[in-house]
Formats: C-alpha cells, sequence, structure tokens
C-alpha cells in the first residue's frame, strides 16, 4: 500500500519517493512499474536482514525477480573501499550483470556503501533505496550523494548517484533503536530551523507523540522533510549553491563528532548539539532574535543529550572545524539561523565566539 509519493525533480533522473507499508506485498509490484530489472541484490546489514530480509525476498520473488542478497556486519567501519571491493567481488562471482539492480535495505551506512557500488559496479547498474533508519528515511536515501569512508575522511570517496526509487517503510520505525530515533529527530529539527517556521512550531507542539513514533505524525514528519530536501536537490543536485544550507547544525555537529573519534557522539545527536551552537553563534553574531535562538534551545534540550564535558573541548573541537572538507582555505563555513525558517552562510566566524558556543554546550549538555 502506499499513503503517499513525493516527486524529486531532476529531468530524465526524475524519481519518486514512496511512503508505503509491506514488504510482504507491495514493494515488489511497485519494482514491476518502474522496470526494474529482474536480477535483483539486496544489500542490507545483520541487524536489518534479521527484520526485513525475509519478507522483501519473498515478495520479490514472488513476482519472478530473481534476488539474491550479501548481508554485511552494521557499523560506520563498513563504509571502506575494501567493503566494496568484497562486494565487487562477489557480485562478478556471482555473474551479476550491467542489467541488474541494487537494493539498498537499512540506514544511511547501507545506503551510501550500496549507493557506492550501483555507482560504479560496471559503470553503474539500477539503484532502489530503501531507508530504514529514521535518518535516512528523511535525509541521506534522498540526494543521491553515494560515498565510502577513507581513513583520513569520512565520505572522502563518493559521487552523486540517483536511485529509481525510494521506498519508505512505515513499519520499520517500530524496531529502530531509541538512540537512532532521536538521530533522526536532529535533522527533521534541522529542516524546520532552516526552511519552515510552521514545521518547527509543528515539532515543538508534538514533540513526544513524535518520539513515540505515532504513524500519523510520523507520515507528516517525514513526507515534509523529504519534501523540502527534493526542493533543495532539485535546485542544486550536486552542492553548488542552495544545498549548503541543509548543512545548518553539521558545521559544529562534524566537528563534535570528529573531537569524539566518531565513538561518543551519533551522527544526528551531534547534529543537535551543532544546531544548538551555532544558533547561539547567530545570537552572539546579532544575526538571530534572542527569542527565536531560546525555542531552538528549548527544543534541543528535549531530546536525551547529556554527555561528558570532555566531548566539547574547545581545542579539540576546533582543531576538526579547520579540518572539514566543506571549509575554505582551513576556515569553516557556517550555516546561521537569522530566524525560525530561514539561514545564512557565514564564512567569518571568530575563533572565540565558537569557544563561547562550545562553553555554553558544555553548560547546558555536559555531565560531570
Ligand atoms: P544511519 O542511518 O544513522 O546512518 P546506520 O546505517 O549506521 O545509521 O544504522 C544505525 C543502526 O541501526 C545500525 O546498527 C543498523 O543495523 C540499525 N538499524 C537500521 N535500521 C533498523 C531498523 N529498522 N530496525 C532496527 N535496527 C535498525
Ligand atoms: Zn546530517
Amino acid at each position: 500500500m502506499i499513503h503517499r509519493q513525493i516527486d524529486v525533480a531532476l529531468g530524465d533522473r526524475s524519481y519518486p519517493i514512496y511512503f508505503g507499508k509491506g514488504f510482504g506485498s507491495s514493494f515488489a509490484p511497485t519494482c514491476q512499474q518502474h522496470g526494474i530489472p529482474e536480477r535483483i541484490v539486496i544489500l542490507t546489514d545483520s541487524n536489518v536482514a534479521h527484520h526485513y530480509l525475509d519478507p522483501i525476498e519473498k515478495n520479490l520473488r514472488h513476482f519472478k525477480f530473481s534476488v539474491s542478497s550479501i548481508v554485511i556486519p552494521p557499523g560506520e567501519h563498513q563504509k571502506s573501499l575494501s567493503r566494496a571491493n568484497q562486494i565487487y567481488t562477489q557480485l562478478l562471482k556471482e555473474g551479476v550483470g550491467r542489467k541488474s539492480a541494487i537494493v539498498a535495505l537499512g540506514g544511511g551506512v547501507v545506503g551510501d556503501l550500496a549507493g557506492f557500488v550501483a555507482a560504479t559496479y560496471q559503470r553503474g547498474v539500477t539503484l532502489v533505496q530503501v531507508p530504514t533508519t529514521l535518518l535516512a528515511q528523511v535525509d541521506s536515501s534522498v540526494g543521491g550523494k553515494v560515498a565510502v569512508n577513507h581513513p583520513l575522511g569520512k565520505n572522502m570517496i563518493g559521487s552523486f548517484f540517483q536511485p529509481r526509487f525510494v521506498w519508505i517503510d512505515a513499519d520499520t520505525l517500530s524496531t529502530l533503536p531509541a538512540r537512532e530515533v532521536v538521530c533522526g529527530l536532529g535533522e527533521v529539527a534541522k529542516y524546520g530551523v532552516v526552511f519552515d517556521a510552521e514545521f518547527f512550531a509543528y515539532l515543538e507542539t508534538n514533540l513526544e507523540r513524535i518520539q513515540q513514533l505515532d504513524p500519523e505524525l510520523m507520515l507528516t514528519v517525514q513526507a515534509r522533510c523529504c519534501e523540502l530536501k527534493a526542493h533543495v536537490v532539485s535546485e542544486d543536485e550536486r552542492e553548488q549553491g542552495l544545498r549548503i544550507v541543509l548543512n545548518y547544525g553539521h558545521t559544529v555537529g562534524h566537528a563534535l563528532e570528529a573531537a569524539g573519534s566518531y565513538r561518543v557522539l551519533k551522527h544526528g545527536e551531534a547534529v543537535l548539539l551543532g544546531m544548538a551552537a551555532e544558533s547561539f553563534i547567530a545570537r552572539e553574531l546579532g544575526l538571530l532574535p534572542p527569542g527565536d535562538h531560546e525555542r531552538i534551545m528549548k527544543l534541543v534540550q528535549r531530546f536525551p543529550l547529556r554527555f561528558g564535558k570532555n566531548s566539547f573541548a574547545p581545542a579539540r573541537v576546533l582543531a576538526a572545524l579547520t579540518r572539514d572538507k566543506k571549509s575554505i582555505d582551513g576556515k569553516a563555513r557556517f550555516v546561521l539561523p537569522v530566524r525560525l525558517g530561514e539561514v545564512q552562510v557565514v564564512d567569518e566566524v571568530g575563533s572565540p565566539v565558537v569557544r563561547a558556543s562550545l562553553r555554553q554546550l558544555a553548560d547546558v549538555f555536559g555531565t560531570k
């Protein structure tokens, strides 16, 4: 069953995002409608496979697809060239040809890795994204960014490669660990601040029910985020301009993640903290009215985000900031809110104000 559809307009690479329900029934017919090649390889991780691989495989076989699957261990370090290479080997050994499709069934890690493999294997095969984390559903599965990590940096090897369609299945959220829900909602809140004050207010009103994954509210939230992301991607597929606004919360967020060697904070948690820090910076620079800053802080504080004060150590975070791949000549680039629903790109942010924002994070979110 398909509840809703949102289109990503990219000329002949346009594609729909379906909000569906039923790996056991509706997924395979949707593949047929899209002329997905008969030969399908599902790439997934062991956690996701445990819950969802069986019904999706059965459904595809029932509709006469020839299906095999590759199950990798979970975790960010799977996003590597060596893992991609292993997958190429397996595809070659199985005789998977150009006229085949890769279905990415999983969170952002699986989506990025499977997308990267699909973009490069025999110069590109068909890709279908089936994101199963909230974060991947509202953010990473839409827009065609695919990548693996390099020892010297995350997502350093990659491309833009759009899927044939995205399938967001309502059933997948029920098994998602609580911390992953928080992470997804971090990106959700970001969309409110960057584009849509009304959506931000909706989150303020309904956050508890959303955190409990109320299906009706979740559909509204996912659809709104995808609509906003689809718009940005169709205006700026390759991040030459507008797409950078999605980086709000990410300049400080990435630095916080890196400062903790990616072990302390998960991406969405770091984004929430980054949103708090960057709205503080915006207020200090006189860009953001104090009332709006307070609303952003209050929303962020409603999430379970308590970390050791060390996570906010200014020297480490500042060092990571200048290494960010989006920084220009070692200067970090900030996307700062000027009011709820609107942001501005600012290149000149002095380190004293960044330090002050980190002190504030430590005061508000730091333990011991
Ligand atoms: P992200 O989407 O945040 O980048 P990952 O791909 O690393 O995240 O997925 C986060 C974790 O959640 C992984 O351990 C993954 O196996 C697990 N996971 C993904 N989707 C589900 C789901 N629907 N139910 C249970 N666990 C899931
Ligand atoms: Zn993000």
